[in-house]
């Protein structure tokens, strides 16, 4: 876990299934994504949305007067419902609590308890020993 691949939005990219190198349908992509920050495209889901992210106005959205904004909460209820997790809760965590502690808490809640690998939270997979984890 580092806090290069925390996105402005509050996504860990670490857990990212793109990150692992595959698509949502489960396909090998041709390129794993190496996350928002080190590739330098601000934040890949808001980025559109939003003019404060790409000219990097705010380096995370808590820092925003308009947070959390729309667009956020939309992406956030999509995750909340689909992934069980919450960029919201991500963020105000993080600004609370300081970015260690954050990072802390995302390896305990998606360390494989089989082999310590990551645990992607789009499908619940480690990819380290292909297993499906139910929470
Ligand atoms: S697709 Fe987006 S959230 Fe996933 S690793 Fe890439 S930049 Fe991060
Ligand atoms: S909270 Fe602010 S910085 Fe983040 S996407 Fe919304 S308007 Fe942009
Ligand atoms: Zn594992």
């Amino acid at each position: 876990m580092k806090t290069e691949l925390i996105t402005p939005c509050g996504m860990n990219c670490r857990i990212c299934i793109a990150f692992f190198g595959y698509t949502m349908n489960g396909k090998k992509r041709k390129m794993k994504c190496i996350g928002c920050k080190p590739s330098d495209k601000s934040c890949a889901h808001l980025k559109k949305y939003c003019k404060k992210l790409t000219k990097k106005e705010v380096e995370y959205c808590y820092q925003c007067s308009d947070f959390p904004c729309k667009q956020l909460q939309k992406l956030d209820n999509k995750y909340r419902e689909r992934f069980d997790m919450s960029m919201i809760d991500n963020l105000r965590y993080i600004k609370e609590n300081g970015m260690e502690k954050f990072l802390q808490k995302q390896e305990e809640k998606y360390k494989c308890p089989e082999c310590g690998g990551v645990i992607c939270v789009h499908n619940n997979k480690c990819y380290s020993c292909i297993i499906i984890i139910k929470w």
